[in-house]
């Protein structure tokens, strides 16, 4: 069941932004599912009005498309006790129940791994994307002819993903006979080790599912992982599926010639027909994305407040977007405006108002606050998982927040050695990705070292 979970918000996830996500999923649990009957603990009665009302519908579809039938969704308060328990025990993973899952048994079509929220028409054309959207615009009219290979590549949170889906998206729109299909690369890669282990064709059937493909896209090239026979593979299926006329889309953060372990030849190849990049928007492009997202969403904003947003968020589109939902959000919450929100202090999460330099010593401070320990405890040899954790926090952001090197921050935290600070913060990082409580609590601290 916690496997499901784990799509179901993964799924949610993709398909909203990801501050909404942290803002309303940090905490909500998975309790049951029986005959199609959902029940989703929340941690609070706010959460569950609004988790109700503005997400009901997604939660519903990301059940669904893990094949799970729903006829109902419920929301059940997860009670005080059991929370605060949850606060304390960092490690701690959503309760399992006893499930009863109903698969829904009409046979699917061949998934295309695409999600729909990404759309050409909702992607905005700016001075830094112009060409590759007419790339992608030519692809959509004439998939398998000119640039293909299509490379794309750019920074993060800059729109490739959205980019590449939404021609993936409008290509099954206007060529519904065309085989579409997206995968991450290591999502490739994971296929093709499973693969590999149940089948005794040694990957034939991982091959022939990859030859039925019109159009491959491959995200995040940049994962690929050594020299080794996955690697292999994938130049294969590349070269066969390119001798057959097919179209392969390939994103990645960097060119190819700066990924270590690829291929000499892989890389030259996927450059054949050039490679495009996403540049970081300009202030107006950072407008025009603001507006347009607002818009979509139906809701007001002033423009006042959109070049505030657009003035102090200039990483990405992904921050962009994040800044926007969170002051949404709390317009929202607040009852008032957006500039409202701003001028009343509650912006800047992702905005640069937060580089406000801190020290060192704050944010082991505040760690060593928010965990009720003292500086000397958090700060010592101590094995005992709940001050273990704490100091790894510290370990954290300090690398994140400050940047500092591991050697810095071993003498911060009072350790010898900066491995003990490298493996610290690489747990954080992993148990981010799963622990929900774990993420409400470094937002927390992240607050009170910017307050
Ligand atoms: P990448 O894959 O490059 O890391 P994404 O495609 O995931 O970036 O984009 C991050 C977020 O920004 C997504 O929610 C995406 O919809 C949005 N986004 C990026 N560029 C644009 C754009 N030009 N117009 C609208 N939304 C965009
Ligand atoms: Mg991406």
């Amino acid at each position: 069941m916690l496997d499901v979970w784990r799509n179901v918000l993964d799924e949610i996830e993709q398909s909203i932004s990801s501050s909404q996500f942290s803002t309303w999923f940090a905490g909500v649990e998975l309790l049951s599912i029986d005959e199609g009957k959902i029940v989703i603990g929340v941690p609070n009665i706010f959460k569950r009005s609004q988790i109700q009302s503005r997400y009901s519908e997604v939660i519903k579809a990301a059940f669904e498309h893990n094949d799970i039938k729903v006829r109902e969704i419920s929301y059940d308060m997860i009670n005080g006790k059991k929370s605060l328990k949850d606060r304390n025990n960092h490690t701690s993973q959503p309760q399992t129940i006893k499930v009863n899952i109903e698969r829904n048994s009409t046979i699917k079509p061949l998934s295309t791994g695409l999600n729909p929220r990404y759309t050409l028409e909702n992607f905005i054309i700016g001075s830094n994307n112009d060409l590759a959207v007419s790339v992608a615009n030519n692809i959509v009219e004439h998939p398998g002819e000119k640039y293909n290979p299509f490379f794309l590549y750019g920074g993060p949170g800059l729109g490739k993903t959205h980019l590449v889906q939404a021609i993936g998206n409008a290509i099954t729109e206007k060529h519904p006979k065309l085989r579409v299909l997206y995968i991450p690369i290591s999502s490739f890669y994971s296929e093709f080790i499973k693969s590999i282990r149940n089948n005794r064709g040694g990957g034939d059937e991982f091959r022939q599912k990859f030859m039925k493909i019109d159009v491959l896209i491959i995200d995040d090239f940049q994962m690929i992982i050594g020299k080794d026979q996955s690697q292999v593979e994938f130049f294969d299926i590349f070269n066969s599926l390119y001798q057959a006329n097919k179209h392969i889309i390939v994103t990645s953060d960097r060119l190819p010639d700066q990924i270590k372990s690829v291929d000499e030849r892989l890389a030259s190849r996927l450059t054949w027909a050039g490679a495009f990049d996403l540049q970081l928007p300009t202030f107006e492009d950072r407008c025009a994305i603001l507006r347009s997202k607002a818009e979509y969403q139906g809701v007001f904003i002033e423009d006042e407040a959109i070049e505030y947003i657009a003035e102090n968020v200039k990483t990405n589109v992904r921050a962009l977007e994040g800044e926007l939902g969170h002051i949404l959000a709390v317009a929202d919450l607040k009852g008032m405006t957006p500039l409202a929100v701003i001028n009343e202090g509650y912006a800047g999460t992702t905005t640069n108002t937060r580089t406000k330099t801190v020290s060192p010593k704050h944010i082991v401070d505040q760690v060593a606050k928010y965990y009720k320990l003292s500086v000397k405890e958090m700060c010592s040899k101590s094995r005992v998982s709940h001050i273990k954790n704490a100091r790894q926090v510290s370990m954290y952001l300090l690398s994140k927040e400050l940047g500092l090197s591991t050697p810095k921050i071993a003498l911060e935290v009072g350790v010898k050695d900066h491995t003990t600070v490298m493996h610290g913060i690489k747990k954080i990082d992993n148990d981010l990705k799963l622990d929900f409580n774990l993420r409400d609590q470094i937002n927390s601290i992240k607050e009170s070292i910017y307050a």
